[in-house]
């Protein structure tokens, strides 16, 4: 106990923020690739990920990929990869993003980054907080041309940390791991899950955030799949007062906030546009700031080179083993779809957020098996819509009860 105690402490104590601490070298091209936003996402991804291995030493709660610690014998080799990311090179996706797993199971991991880097892609990499990851290794992913580096936090407190990835000292080392990072002027990402440890303490992780370093907060609302299951949803209710919560916090804090598998947290973010009289424009298509879904902007390669519109979302639309994943892209029915906002159904289908939100298509998916339903956990209902609506209500209640239509003005 006493050991907590201390731990806390020194995680607490003599930490400065952001806005004390020298400029970050080296996120330019990060960002300059983010600011391609308004790009065209019928002709590439803004964002390529690729589960690079699902092997890892972490036990996470919520994990998508089920992750075991060893490594599969069918996973995409060095060479593959490579062909693979002279695909992405070739098509100019902005961001390509090495996770999985565990990327630090590769013993290739260094020369995938040098060799990314190499051809012009902008390199990230989501590494479990575990041993694997030394300074060492920090040093040389940099040197090899690392853009971002990204650590997941799911708690304010070790206990509810390592209670959620399922191992001791996870968070102390994660923190440490920040640490290193910033000190090796490595731009740094933490994404935290949104769930009953975290929604309670946003204001305090929000600060905590800001004694890291980080340029980017990333705040992931739950899709039901891997390990992870309905029991760990907040309600519609609650994950609509954290994005409200979110969206105070982002006007205060010294790095950029974004949502994952939340796209109505945009819906929020317009509305409070519109309220504060600044101008918005929605469902003018071409005109307006495109956003990333599962399928639209968005690429998934698996371990064994199966493409996905979305780690989280489960349809596999071919393999890189046989065709390019850019391809794949452009020209599966699945992604086709995906990117029609007009082929959403129930109320998303009649919202006129759906061009910039479109709902989690990977939690409607999971949870009602339609990959246009509706999101469940959005709790908006459109004036103009006059069906029934699912909303999903926490494991306390009646998780998936009907509610009627409320009055309420756009
Ligand atoms: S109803 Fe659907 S499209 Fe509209 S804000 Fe909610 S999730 Fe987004």
């Amino acid at each position: 106990m006493r050991d907590k105690k201390n731990l806390l402490r020194r995680l607490w104590s003599n930490r400065t923020p952001l806005h004390h601490a020298r400029p970050r070298a080296g996120i330019s091209n990060w960002h300059q690739a983010c600011s391609l936003i308004h790009m065209k996402f019928e002709d590439r991804p803004f964002i390529a990920i690729w589960e690079t291995t699902q092997a890892c030493d972490l036990v996470c709660k919520h994990c998508r990929a089920a992750a075991r610690p060893q490594r599969d014998a069918g996973e995409l080799c060095t060479r593959e990869a490579r062909v693979m990311l002279d695909d992405f090179a070739e098509a100019k996706v902005p961001l390509v993003i090495l996770t999985g797993g565990d990327p630090a199971k590769r013993p290739d991991l260094f020369e995938l980054i040098q060799y990314g880097s190499k051809i012009g892609l902008s390199m990230g990499l989501t590494p479990s907080a575990t041993p694997l990851v030394t300074p060492t290794l920090l040093q040389e992913l940099k040197d090899a041309g690392l853009q971002r580096l990204a650590l997941s936090i799911d708690g304010l407190v070790p206990d509810v940390h390592d209670r959620f990835r399922g191992r001791e000292g996870s968070f102390a080392r994660t923190v440490q791991i920040l640490e290193t990072a910033y000190a090796l002027n490595i731009s740094t990402q933490v994404n935290t899950t949104l769930h009953a440890g975290t929604i309670p303490v946003l204001d305090k992780l929000s600060a905590f955030m800001s004694t890291l370093g980080i340029s980017l907060w990333s705040l992931f609302t739950i899709v039901p799949t891997g390990r992870a299951t309905e029991s760990l949803m907040p309600s519609a209710e609650a994950i609509e007062d954290a994005y409200l919560q979110i969206l105070h916090l982002s006007k205060n804090v010294p790095y950029a906030i974004k949502t994952t598998a939340g796209p109505h947290y945009r819906r929020l973010a317009l509305e409070e546009r519109k309220a504060s009289g600044r101008d918005i424009v929605v469902g003018t298509r071409g005109k307006q700031a495109m956003w990333v879904n599962e399928g639209r902007g968005f690429l998934f390669v698996s371990h064994r080179g199966e493409v996905f519109p979305s780690g989280f979302l489960p349809v596999s639309c071919g393999n890189i083993r046989e065709q390019s994943a850019i391809e794949i892209y452009r020209t599966h029915p699945t992604f086709q779809l995906l990117r029609d906002s007009d082929s959403l159904k129930g109320k998303c289908g009649k919202c006129t957020y759906r061009h910039v939100c479109g709902g989690a298509r990977a939690r409607a998916y999971a949870m009602t098996g339609d990959l246009m339903a509706s999101d469940p956990v959005c709790s908006y209902i459109p004036p103009s819509f006059s069906g029934r609506v699912d909303v999903f209500q926490g494991q306390r209640g009646n998780h998936l009860q009907v509610i009627q239509p409320a009055a309420r003005t756009e």
